[in-house]
């Protein structure tokens, strides 16, 4: 069975994209950066729906970790047919009185971070001529938002990132496309003050928050044979907010 990889998947968008993957019956390998009990939880999850499920914990925004995880996953499971980026943490405050250390570790974590699995991951794709990237951007990194000028710039970057390797990997057979979520219900959302919350719904033409599975289910079509003429693009999920 075709293996998925999805980093992050301990939790939110994360988990919900890996149970929706097994559902569609990938084997799934589910990266966290220190919950490794959530992890576990959702591999026993994916397990139960029949597929080879298993927790990985490794930083993303380590080069030489991705690649040992990746040699790993090759060598117990085989090539990864699909590539996750989902990975990320916020960092957020005004940009006059960010610290370099905030805006640094945003960068590293979820652009750098991205950047090391597409570029490992891609390269093994490339020998293997198949595989499907899907990247998990934001509409911050699409409309800008106050107070998140890091995370922004990641996730504007992630989005360059998509439409080059889609050039450099197209190819090759494989596709690489980015998921840009609105406001979606999980543990990174859920820190907002509840000010901020209610003037973010005013802003949704849905007028609620998204269900981390309303974006598991934009991923699982990019990642199915019935996206298979598209690539570089990004695909917005936020129920009309941008
Ligand atoms: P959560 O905070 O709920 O989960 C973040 C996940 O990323 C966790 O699994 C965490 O692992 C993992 N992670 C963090 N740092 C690293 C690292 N260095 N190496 C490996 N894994 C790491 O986030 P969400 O589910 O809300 O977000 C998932 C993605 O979607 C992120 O990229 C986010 O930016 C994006 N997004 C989210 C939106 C939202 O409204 N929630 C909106 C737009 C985009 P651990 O559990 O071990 O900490």
């Amino acid at each position: 069975m075709s293996v998925a990889v999805i980093t992050g998947g301990s939790r939110g968008i994360g988990a919900a994209i890996a149970k929706r993957l097994a559902k569609d019956g990938y084997d799934v390998v589910i990266n966290c950066a220190s919950s490794v009990e959530k992890a576990e939880n959702v591999a026993n999850e994916c397990r139960e729906l029949g597929v080879n499920a298993v927790e990985m914990q490794w930083d993303v925004s380590d080069h030489a970790a991705c690649e040992q995880a990746l040699a790993k996953i090759k060598e117990d499971m085989g090539v990864p047919y699909i590539l996750v980026n989902n990975a990320g943490i916020t960092k957020d405050g005004l940009m006059v009185r960010m610290k370099e250390e905030q805006f640094d570790d945003v960068i590293r974590i979820n652009l750098k971070g991205a950047y090391n699995m597409l570029q490992l991951c891609g390269a093994m794709m490339m020998r293997a001529k198949k595989g499907r990237i899907i990247n998990i951007s934001s509409v911050s990194g699409i409309a800008g938002n106050m107070g998140q000028i890091n995370y922004c710039a990641a996730k504007a970057g992630i989005i360059g990132m998509t439409k080059t390797a889609a050039k450099e990997l197209g190819a090759r057979g494989i596709t690489v496309n980015a998921v840009a979520p609105g406001f979606i219900d999980t543990d990174m959302t859920s820190v907002l003050s509840d000010e901020i919350k209610e003037s973010a719904k005013k802003q949704i033409a849905l007028g609620r928050f998204g269900k981390p599975e309303e974006i598991a289910a934009a991923v699982a079509f990019l990642a199915s044979d019935e996206s298979s003429f598209i690539t570089g693009q990004t695909l917005v999920v936020d129920g009309g907010m941008i």
